[in-house]
């Protein structure tokens, strides 16, 4: 996508365009896989029809699971089991490109479901410690405790003595995962939810890094940039964390829930929490970026987009103030199947890069890959983005292929 905002005079410093670098770890084949894929998420009717007809069929016992598994999963995802990822994540690394293992099951709402997933987390924590191609885990607040909880808490509604004490255990189970980071010496990015239930996460994700940050941050809490709220919580943030003598860790994203947003806003007749434009989602974004650059010293940063633009604009800063490319407080991050132009020049220029990796049953990332497929049609420009990459490269293979056969 052209960059939203106006170019300022920076020096730009790194360029997207290198499709052979973007596509080396893939073959012909699976660039064709890609290439089709990226074809049919064009179309948001069938994105929806197919994600519903796939789920239905799912239900029905169908034998589809295996066509899933080889053309969308196998873009967007790791692998079912342990033997699965460690071949993505080994062959990400063959780019010094670090993967964040993303446990996408998004299954019961129950205390042992949120057990379960703490355990689970905990072990992934524990693989990251022993790999060094995983810098660091990321989870869900709403894997490890009740919806209705983290709402009521953001809402300020008084608890009942059993839902204090459930929101007691989400703590601990919380305070048990970061210390186990701690310990790893990786850090956990918790992601951004609804803004409906995310004022007790960030009540949360502060006592954490209060806790975890002690000269390093451990604890990442998210900033979603298409709330307007955003920027003065982060110089909040900014201003708690010099005061109590902790590091702030933060990922920037624009952020998922747009609709939903404006949906819920509207029908509850509250004034919407996100912008009007993507102009301005874009413009609170990058001022947000200014905002790290000028507090590097006590800010660490996951700069999490596919947004060409915000990722120049950092190399620019970075570039400007002679801040090396592998400083340590500076990842950039895409999903796993997404901006491979992103992700594979940056990390050939020398930057600290990314991938979230999801994994897990095939039948329990589909929420996943329909909420990629759906967000990916919803996104102006986006799919273009992709589609323009892959053809370009398949062209360039062709051409070479030709010219080798002379
Ligand atoms: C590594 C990584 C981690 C992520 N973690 C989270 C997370 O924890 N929580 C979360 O919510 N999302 C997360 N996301 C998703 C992210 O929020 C975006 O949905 C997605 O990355 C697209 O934004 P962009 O910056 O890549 O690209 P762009 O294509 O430049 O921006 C698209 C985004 O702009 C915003 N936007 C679009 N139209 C409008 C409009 N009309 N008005 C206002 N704003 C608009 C929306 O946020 C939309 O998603 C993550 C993404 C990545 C890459």
């Amino acid at each position: 996508m052209a960059p939203t905002t106006k170019q300022n005079n920076q020096k730009v410093t790194i360029s997207f365009d290198d499709t052979a670098t973007a596509f080396r770890y893939k073959t012909d084949r699976e660039l064709l896989l890609s290439w089709f894929i990226f074809s049919l998420t064009k179309s948001p009717f069938l994105v929806k029809f197919l994600s519903q007809a796939a789920k239905k069929a799912l239900d029905l016992g169908l034998p589809i699971k295996k066509i899933i598994k080889s053309t969308v999963f196998k873009q967007f995802c790791g692998g079912e089991n342990r033997k699965e990822y460690l071949q993505v994540i080994e062959k990400l690394g063959r780019s010094q490109i670090g993967t964040i293992l993303d446990y996408s099951v998004e299954g019961g709402n129950n205390e042992e479901s949120f057990e379960r997933t703490k355990d689970e987390l905990i072990k992934i924590i524990n693989e990251a410690q022993s790999n060094e191609n995983i810098p660091c885990t990321c989870m869900k607040m709403t894997a490890i405790g009740a919806v209705s909880l983290f709402e009521a808490v953001t809402s300020g509604a008084v608890l009942s003595e059993n839902k204090t004490r459930a929101f007691q255990r989400i703590r601990d189970r919380l305070d048990m995962i970061c210390h186990a980071a701690r310990l790893s010496g990786k850090p956990i990015y918790i992601d951004a939810e609804e803004s409906w239930v995310q004022g007790a996460m960030d009540r949360l994700a502060e006592e954490m890094m209060a806790k975890y940050n002690r000269g390093k941050a451990v604890v990442f809490t998210t900033l979603q940039l298409y709330r307007w709220d955003r920027i003065d919580y982060f110089s909040r943030l900014i201003t708690k964390a010099g005061k109590d003598g902790y590091i702030l860790g933060v990922k920037f994203v624009r952020g998922a829930y747009l609709e939903k947003e404006r949906e819920r806003a509207a029908r509850m007749g509250y004034p919407s929490p996100v912008n009007d434009t993507k102009q301005k989602t874009d413009d609170l974004y990058n001022t947000a970026i200014k905002m790290f650059i000028e507090n590097i010293d006590r800010v660490e940063l996951c700069l999490g987009t596919h947004n060409e633009y915000s990722c120049k604009l950092l190399a620019g800063y970075m570039a400007e103030k002679n801040i090396p490319n592998n400083h340590p407080h500076i990842y950039f991050s895409q999903l796993y199947g997404m901006s491979d132009n992103i992700s594979f020049n940056l990390a050939k220029a020398g930057y600290n890069v990314s991938k979230y990796l999801p994994f897990g049953p095939v039948e329990a990332t589909l929420p996943y890959l329909a909420r990629r497929a759906e967000e990916n049609t919803a996104i102006a420009g986006q799919m273009g983005k992709e589609l323009e990459a892959i053809v370009k490269e398949r062209r360039r293979r062709k051409t070479v292929g030709q010219q080798s056969c002379r």
